[in-house]
């Protein structure tokens, strides 16, 4: 079972910010910033592509009330972050969301894109089909 089903579960602990019949929120044990939440559906899946819309909707829902609850840390911004794959960089196989609230005496709260690279927009809309 993944870590983060053991934290449906309550088999290991975690700071549990937000819980309904479908959807989990906790703290991440390695913040980036203080508040930095994690919002997980409670059935298991790995990727965002994998979920049944429903549960899509309801993790869109407690992402949304999630923030809300994280306004009481009076941050000044906020990332909302969500990595597929490892090459994406996500590193539990359990769908997630990072919701990271950025306060303006932070050093380094802008999260970094790896550098524009040169690909052919006419290309990629021809493999897409579009226009
Ligand atoms: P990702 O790289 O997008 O898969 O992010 C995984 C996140 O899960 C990291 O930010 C970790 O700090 C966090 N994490 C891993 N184990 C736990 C845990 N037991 N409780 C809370 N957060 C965790
Ligand atoms: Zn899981």
């Amino acid at each position: 079972m993944c870590i983060f089903c053991k934290i449906v579960n309550k088999e290991i602990p975690a700071k549990i910010i937000y819980e309904d019949e479908n959807t989990l929120a906790f703290l991440d044990i390695n913040p980036r910033s203080k508040g930095h939440t994690l919002v997980i559906p409670k059935e298991h899946y790995e990727t965002f592509d994998e979920l049944p819309e429903e549960t899509a909707v309801n993790l869109t829902k407690t992402i949304k009330k999630v923030v809300n609850i994280l306004k009481s840390l009076n941050p000044d911004g906020y990332n909302i972050l969500n990595n597929n794959k490892p090459i994406a960089g996500q590193e539990v196989p359990h769908v997630h969301f990072h919701i990271i609230p950025r306060y303006n005496d932070e050093k380094e709260a802008v999260i970094k894109f790896s550098e524009p690279v040169n690909v052919d927009l006419d290309e990629v809309s021809k493999e897409l089909n579009i226009e």
